[in-house]
């Protein structure tokens, strides 16, 4: 059985005891497919105020998260899981996408940083870290949501862990397209009523509706994703 590790490195542990307790994130870890430890940042601090940041060499606003503190504790994770693959969430770091999140979802064992303040000292993406990796092009307080956002990306290509693995291959990203629309009753809400053809019974019809829609919302909304390599499970 394919089972995947997570450590989080936060200042905030408190923030994964909701989103990760539910749903199916909760099934996964009660079914030992995926296993969760969250570890306190500052329990790695020499200092007796349990300081993680510093002000900046050079200068500039803010404050930085420091280096050793980080590189403590990933070692503590090491000793625990010798094979963790460790990720630094950085707005700055390559993008996490669905390709991405397959290859991860190939490893035994995953450590993720989170940031906060103005950011994270150097040497740990050059020293300490694996890669680095970004949820998106903007810039939000800290790396704990988009920490959350790989865990469960991640998780649900874990074989079992969601229950009807089929709908992985038809999902948005997978086959280069974004997913076709879904509609589910009523047929007719307030008079905006469902495509004639998906409640036809013709599957051939519907097959060819459904792929034509598909590429209309590529086309649309994503048409830089069009000529670009299905982000599907890996050959
Ligand atoms: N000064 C940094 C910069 O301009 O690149 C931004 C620091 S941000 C306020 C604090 C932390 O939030 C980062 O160290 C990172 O861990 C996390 N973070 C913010 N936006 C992110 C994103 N788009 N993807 C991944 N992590 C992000």
């Amino acid at each position: 059985m394919k089972t995947i590790r997570f450590d989080i490195i936060t200042i905030f542990p408190g923030m994964f005891a909701s989103p990760f307790n539910e749903s199916i994130l909760k099934r996964a870890q009660e079914q030992g497919l995926v296993h969760i430890a969250v570890h306190d940042l500052r329990a790695y601090t020499l200092d007796k105020h349990n300081r993680v940041d510093d002000y900046p060499f050079g200068g500039g606003a803010g404050m930085v998260m420091g280096v050793e503190p980080i590189d403590r504790a990933v070692e503590a994770v090491k000793q625990q899981a010798p094979a963790a693959h460790t990720i630094l969430l950085s707005p700055a770091g390559k993008p996490f996408d669905q390709a991405k999140a397959w290859q991860l979802a190939q490893k035994e064992s995953i450590a993720l940083i989170c940031g906060r303040y103005e950011g994270v000292d150097e040497r740990v993406r050059e020293a300490v870290v694996d890669e680095d990796l970004s949820v998106g092009d903007y810039v939000l307080s800290g790396g704990e949501i988009p920490a959350m956002v790989l865990v469960e990306a991640v998780s649900r290509l874990v074989p079992g862990v969601i229950g009807d693995e089929t709908c992985l291959d038809e999902e948005s990203f997978s086959k280069g397209l974004l997913e076709y629309p879904q509609y589910t009753r009523p047929r007719d809400y307030k008079g905006w009523t469902v495509p004639d053809v998906l409640t036809s019974g013709d599957h051939k019809k519907i097959r060819a509706w459904q792929q034509d829609e598909a590429l209309k919302k590529t086309r649309k909304n994503r048409p830089d994703l069009l000529g670009g390599k299905p982000q599907g499970e890996p050959e």
